[in-house]
């Protein structure tokens, strides 16, 4: 049984359709990119897979439970993670907090929290920088972090919530080429260790071809390759619609 399995998966905006019927499956421990020019769908594929777009048609199943058109909560409860944006508030908190918050809301404990003085899940929230390479920054303030580092601690917090699978939307915008590379490199390392299925979307092919162990090419909103990054690099329709040859 795959961890995630899509069918006929189907959204129109008005007359378009973003996405227009996608099937994939994907494993636990795996990294699986979605790729595909600008428009192509991928951002409305990954809101239906987190809940938060209602899918006009198809179906998807997760740890071999039906979720589709569940609300975000629940999507999350079940074990998708996303990463998110460290907000302005959560700027203003400790690497180390913004984990420990994290893990508190994940327990369901966020309203027993005091960062100040709180051991709460204090040792899983090391582990967890650890594991991001960002313990030794643990008592900076996120506001001060260099912009990589920032992406390191979004995915300890995505993590403290336990995910089966992530969806990164975008993970490396706006960062350096050597970020990138070191971010996706980590991601796939913890894909495997913990077997966490990864599903990501990336620009640069460079890093895509690198890391991922398949990759799904979308073109106004179908699949028009899957395979390993060697067979989709090589596939004509691809590099006519996209790679640009
Ligand atoms: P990608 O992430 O691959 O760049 P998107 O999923 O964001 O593509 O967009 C796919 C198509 O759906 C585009 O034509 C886009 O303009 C359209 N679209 C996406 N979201 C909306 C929306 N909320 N309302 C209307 N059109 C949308
Ligand atoms: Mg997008």
């Amino acid at each position: 049984m795959s961890l995630l399995s899509v069918r006929g998966l189907r959204k129109s905006f008005g007359g378009i359709e973003a996405v227009a019927g996608v099937d994939f499956d994907l494993e636990p421990g795996e990294l699986l990119a979605l790729i595909g020019p600008n428009g192509a769908g991928k951002s409305t594929c990954f809101n239906m897979l987190n809940g938060q777009l209602r899918p006009d048609g198809g179906s998807i199943a997760f740890d071999g439970q039906p979720i589709t058109g569940l609300p975000p909560r629940v999507v999350w409860r079940r074990g998708v993670g996303r990463t998110f944006q460290v907000t302005a508030t959560f700027l203003s908190m400790t690497v180390l907090q913004n984990v420990q918050t994290a893990l508190l809301s994940f327990h369901g404990r966020l309203r027993s929290f005091r960062p100040w003085s709180s051991r709460l899940y204090l040792d899983e929230a090391f582990a967890l920088l650890e594991l991001v390479g960002m313990a030794e920054q643990g008592d900076r303030l996120c506001s001060v972090l260099a912009y990589g580092d920032l992406k390191r601690v979004e995915l300890a917090i995505a993590l403290a919530n336990a995910p089966k699978l992530l969806l990164m939307d975008e993970p490396t915008a706006g960062m350096a080429p050597a970020e990138r590379i070191e971010l996706m490199r980590l991601a796939s390392e913890i894909a495997h260790e913990r077997r966490i299925g990864i599903l990501f979307t990336e620009h640069d092919m460079d890093v895509v071809f690198a890391h991922a162990a398949r990759v799904m090419v979308l073109d106004r909103g179908r699949l028009i390759a899957v395979g390993t990054p060697r067979q989709v690099r090589g596939d004509a329709q691809v590099r006519a619609v996209y790679l640009g040859s």
